[in-house]
């Protein structure tokens, strides 16, 4: 059995590799160079082009880029309404800004548990957690993963609720054959580096609702209008601009827009590569009973964001920490994705209560992320299964 770089024998590979990373080529620079000699660099037509391949990919029918994935969530419960007094329902395995848009509205929101088996948020849980209240639900699609999307949008239907999709994971990915993007009533992106596509930050929100569009458009920078059409007073003169809503500056760039176009053209590229390191990494771990993987729905064709380990922490020597530690000290530096949101302190300040979802800590206490980018080399593939299998075997009782 090779010796464990953590205790000091030799890491599987030399230099780090992390679980996420970007791929920027000379075309994606120019794209930015370019815009930055243009007229433009804010409120331009590079907003615009991106914001129309969006919809292009999609097929959706409206898209509204703005500053980041954050921005397009709080836009999202805005334009659905939700205020002071609504709940808003979520799942805790996500990143906390799939809660904090329901709290900058001044609603609650409130945690759903997980499949255990897919990790995404359970529809029958969901069900459980409906008050009179509810207003919308952000169902995320972590890891690349859809939701279990008919099973939600026949909740939505039935209590009138909004459907939100945090796509912050999954632009790329398939439901029933429909783009992300095309299945909700909002959906959200993010841009963010280890996003499949990026900007440096950037985010949009997609709707096929003109009424969800003209206020998402309005948010978007401080509630104004210029449109006279629009207007609800007389235009005093051509200078006349409106503030309608309490709105916010949460415009992108055109240079990053100009960036995140480039990149959505080679998003199939991104995509083709990140199916095949998912197809190696589901392969070499269906021989370690150790690892358990995270099951698809059949109704998904997925672009894996990130690529989760669970582990059989029964069959093992070890616990969640040493493991992490071990592969880490190989070089394979894991991630763990994520802690449930209601742990955190600013969250049990607010009231919520360890327990709340069994499932979500379960799994939570036994998974970690592994290396998973378009760019990795095939030889940074078999590092990282090498590396994996190498701590399995030395933890293996
Ligand atoms: C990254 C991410 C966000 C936030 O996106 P930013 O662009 O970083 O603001 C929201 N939800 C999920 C699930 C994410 O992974």
């Amino acid at each position: 059995m090779e010796k464990l770089a953590l205790n000091g024998g030799t890491p599987v590979r030399n230099n780090k590799i992390t679980y996420g990373k970007q791929w920027i080529d000379q075309d994606d620079i120019n794209a930015v160079v370019t815009t930055l000699q243009s007229d433009f660099l804010t409120c331009g037509p590079k907003i615009t082009e991106l914001e129309q391949a969006l919809c292009t990919y999609t097929g959706a029918k409206y898209a509204v880029a703005v500053s980041n994935g954050t921005a397009a969530l709080h836009l999202a419960c805005l334009a659905a309404g939700v205020g002071p007094g609504d709940e808003v329902i979520t799942t805790p395995i996500t990143f906390a800004a799939s809660a904090n848009c329901a709290l900058y509205c001044g609603a609650k929101p409130v945690f759903a548990d997980i499949n255990p088996e897919t990790y995404n948020i359970d529809p029958a849980s969901v069900r459980e957690k409906i008050t009179e209240r509810t207003k919308a639900i952000v169902a995320v699609d972590f890891t690349g993963q859809p939701v279990e999307v008919e099973e939600i949008r026949k909740i939505c239907d039935e209590f009138n609720l909004v459907f939100i999709e945090d796509a912050a994971h999954s632009i790329g990915s398939k439901y029933n054959g429909a783009q992300v993007g095309s299945l909700a009533d909002m959906t959200t992106f993010s841009f963010h580096p280890v996003k499949t596509v990026t900007g440096g930050e950037g985010g949009a929100i997609l709707t096929s609702n003109e009424e969800y569009f003209k206020k998402l458009s309005l948010f978007r920078t401080h509630g104004i209008t210029k449109v006279p059409s629009e207007m609800l007073e007389e235009p005093e003169g051509i200078w006349y601009y409106e503030q309608q809503e309490l709105g916010y500056n949460y415009r992108i760039t055109d240079f990053q827009a100009a960036l995140i176009t480039s990149q959505m053209s080679k998003l199939d590229r991104f995509v083709a590569r990140r199916k095949e390191i998912v197809a190696r990494y589901n392969e070499a771990f269906a021989e370690l009973p150790e690892i358990i993987i995270q099951k698809e729905i059949s109704r998904a064709d997925t672009c894996r964001h990130l690529y989760i380990i669970q582990l059989d922490l029964e069959k093992l020597t070890c616990t969640r920490r040493e493991f992490f530690d071990a592969l880490a000290a190989e070089n394979v530096q894991p991630q763990v994705m994520y802690i449930p949101v209601y742990w955190f302190p600013y969250y049990q300040k607010l009231g919520y209560e360890r327990g709340l979802c069994p499932k979500a800590e379960y799994v939570y206490s036994r998974i970690m992320c592994i290396p998973l980018y378009p760019k990795m080399t095939d030889q940074d593939v078999a590092d990282v299964i090498h590396a994996v299998k190498k701590v399995v075997e030395n933890y293996r009782k």
